[in-house]
């Protein structure tokens, strides 16, 4: 079986990328403040870990909310970086890819932190897979860090600090803010998984 890994360049699909080793890596554009940063971020990790990379250009900025838009969010956000339907988009996107690609799993890099969102919680994550399951293209969602936070995942994946200094979290631009709560994770997550030294 083939297998595809929906990698943001975000540390928690990096350490996916390192513990999984996917066929392919797709990366979705669609028009986030840090794209640039998550190509970057993506196209280097793909390169050291011999992963074939895609980027698919897909851009909905147009219909988003929120920081990773750059606009203010709706009033029905659950936090500020909320954007409408958005992993219902990005999975429906990838998985058109992984079809065309002839691959049949596509891993989401989603954690148990991430049910915070309706849309990274586990009955979501079930949903998407039935109603994938309920159409021809034989593409099934898997989320392999849905019981994990981000250091057990570090710790899990065993990723190295090498390749994790490529990844990029930031939600609102492309170099990172330091201040988004993308930012403010990551900089969490590398001190307990490395120590206060990092
Ligand atoms: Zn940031």
């Amino acid at each position: 079986m083939t297998t595809a890994l929906l990698l943001s360049g975000g540390m928690d699909s990096t350490c996916i990328a390192y513990w999984k080793r996917p066929s392919l890596a797709i990366t979705i554009n669609y028009g986030q403040k840090a794209a640039a940063g998550e190509m970057r971020a993506s196209t280097a990790i793909c390169e050291a870990l011999d992963i074939q990379h895609v980027v698919v250009e897909a851009n909905i900025s147009a219909l988003g909310s929120g920081d990773m838009v750059g606009r203010a969010p709706s009033v029905s956000a659950p936090a500020t970086e909320w954007w409408p339907y958005r992993n219902q988009f990005l999975i429906t996107t990838a998985a058109m890819k992984c079809h065309a690609a002839g691959v049949s799993e596509l891993m989401f890099g989603s954690l148990k932190s991430d049910g915070f969102h309706a849309d990274g919680a586990p009955p979501f994550f079930m949903a998407i897979n039935h109603l994938l399951e309920l159409q021809e293209g034989t593409v099934a969602v898997t989320t392999p860090a849905i019981h994990l936070d981000a250091h057990e995942l570090v710790q899990v994946s065993r990723t190295p600090i090498e390749i994790l200094a490529w990844s990029h979290s930031c939600h609102v631009d492309d170099i990172a803010c330091g201040f988004c709560r993308g930012c403010r994770k990551h900089f969490e997550t590398m001190s307990i998984a490395f120590g206060h030294s990092y």
